[in-house]
């Protein structure tokens, strides 16, 4: 075989790989102009090459992030560096279906981009490569994996019976809002709520029934609350709020309301009506509280003393501190 023949031949087969490679290739003139679309770019726009060839590529796809993706070649023609875009900056550049029948859950192709400046002979960069790899598989279970992370989060913080913060992430919360509310000295009161003769409700209906008036209180409660707020059960029938930026004498507003609410209203379960009443401890923050127990067991004083005086009530701590 001749030299030529044999360059020819090597030519024949870069051109062949390029055409069929997984990968979609595209090269651009200074004018953004379309010199080359290969057999990936065919198969997933469906354009031929021929029937695109010396066109613009931003009047050819007009959804492009056009302004965007201009401002990334015009670095890669002048610093003469290649750049990459990732599908976590952003998920595509050409929007592509996705065919992929494992990874039928995603709508569009997930891309990873190279842009690659192409010297002339004389050095100058006249061209620009785009490198497009299908990374739909490695996109989705990165996100599918993301998510399941967040639900475990949402699932070890949540409270299976009522979807209230659980006891432990309620403290956190608890520890947070301390720290904020007495750094800016910032009013926040903390209530602590308990069903009244409970025992009675599980000795009369049996325990099943008990979950649902706790599950019915916690509905009760959430409803009541606003998005700053952060509530938790506390312990078998026990709830905790923190209400932010509100004092003692608003506080009192919001354990009436709640608590006249639950006295009116009724759990139904096997065609009975059962009706329960809570008792409320109120906890407004002050300068001489000084640790987040010392907010808490302000407030577990104060449902003490609303049980002592009858129960179905709401008692305000009246002492500033607390001994340890
Ligand atoms: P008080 O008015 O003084 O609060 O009386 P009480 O009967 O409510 O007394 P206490 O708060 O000590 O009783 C709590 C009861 O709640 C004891 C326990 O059997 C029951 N309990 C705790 N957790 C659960 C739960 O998840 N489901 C049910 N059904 N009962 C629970
Ligand atoms: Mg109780
Ligand atoms: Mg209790």
């Amino acid at each position: 075989m001749s030299k030529d023949q044999s360059a020819m031949n090597e030519l024949h087969w870069l051109i062949d790989m390029v055409q069929t490679i997984e990968v979609g290739l595209v090269v651009l003139d200074r004018q953004y102009n379309i010199q080359l679309w290969n057999g990936f770019m065919e198969n997933h726009s469906g354009v031929s090459p021929n029937a695109i060839k010396g066109k613009n590529v931003f009047e050819q796809f007009s959804d492009l992030p056009e302004q965007w993706l201009k401002q990334k070649m015009e670095s890669v023609f002048l610093l003469k560096n290649r750049t990459f875009i990732s599908w976590e900056q952003r998920p595509y550049v050409f929007k592509f279906k996705n065919y992929r029948p494992i990874t039928g859950r995603a709508d569009s192709m997930y891309q990873n981009i190279t842009l690659l400046p192409l010297a002339s002979l004389t050095g100058e960069i006249t061209h620009i490569s785009i490198i497009i790899y299908d990374v739909t598989d490695i996109a989705i279970n990165k996100l599918q994996l993301k998510n399941a992370n967040l639900r475990l989060e949402e699932l070890s913080q949540t409270d299976g019976l009522t979807q209230l913060h659980n006891r432990r992430h309620w403290q956190h919360c608890l520890e947070r809002e301390f720290e904020r509310f007495s750094r800016y000295n910032d009013s926040a009161t903390l209530v602590m709520l308990d069903i009244d003769h409970f025992k009675k409700v599980n000795d009369q209906y049996g325990h099943p029934a008990g979950d649902k008036v706790i599950q019915h209180i916690a509905h009760l409660l959430k409803q009541s609350l606003r998005e700053t707020d952060c509530a938790g059960r506390y312990g078998g029938e026990e709830f905790a709020v923190v209400l932010a930026k509100t004092n003692a004498e608003e506080a009192l507003h919001f354990t009436e309301r709640l608590r006249k609410k639950i006295e009116s209203s009724e759990v139904v379960y096997n065609h009975r009506k059962l009706k329960v009443t809570i008792s409320l401890g109120i906890n407004d923050l002050t300068p001489s509280i000084k640790s987040s127990s010392n907010w808490l067991s302000g407030a577990d004083k104060a449902l003490y003393e609303a049980k002592q005086q009858g129960r179905n009530c709401s008692v305000i701590n009246k002492e500033d501190s607390i001994e340890e």
